[in-house]
């Protein structure tokens, strides 16, 4: 999202824009981008700043850190950006707002709170089935 600052009037603008996630470069290992993320935008400025208030929606597609299976997911912030500008400035807050998105990943994606990972002896994902090497049950007895 590219602002100009002489376009933006005293009562500020509300802006929205939808960004490809692909030239970006914020995949990681577990976590993919597959689809394009939303940035609502108020926009005011004063003499010299202009302060960008970004409401910021990203889906997510992850790999749980326990049971290795992909889900689905979204990172949903707000964030508020200040520049310091002269009149004739042209902004891009399109860092920022990748910034953002990056540092709200979770360290650990997990696909829920009580996600049983798989069996470390076969492998068996235990949020669908249980195997014969399931002992956490005698070991709390
Ligand atoms: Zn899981
Ligand atoms: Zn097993």
């Amino acid at each position: 999202m590219k602002i100009h600052v002489n376009r933006i009037p005293a009562e500020g603008l509300q802006e929205h824009a939808t960004y490809d996630p692909a030239p970006l470069d914020m995949e990681r290992d577990d976590i993919h981008l597959r689809e394009p993320f939303a940035v609502d935008a108020f926009i005011t400025k004063t003499d010299a700043e202009l302060i960008v208030k970004a409401d910021i929606r990203c889906p997510l597609l992850m790999t749980c850190a326990r049971c290795l299976e992909d889900f689905s997911s979204n990172i949903d912030t707000d964030a508020i950006f200040h520049y310091k500008v002269s009149s004739a400035d042209v902004v891009d807050i399109t860092d920022e707002v990748r910034q953002e998105i990056v540092l709200a990943y979770p360290m650990f994606p997990i696909c829920q709170p009580d996600c049983k990972g798989l069996c470390t002896t076969c492998g068996q994902n235990l949020n669908v089935a249980r195997c014969s090497h399931d002992t956490a049950e005698h070991e709390s007895a």
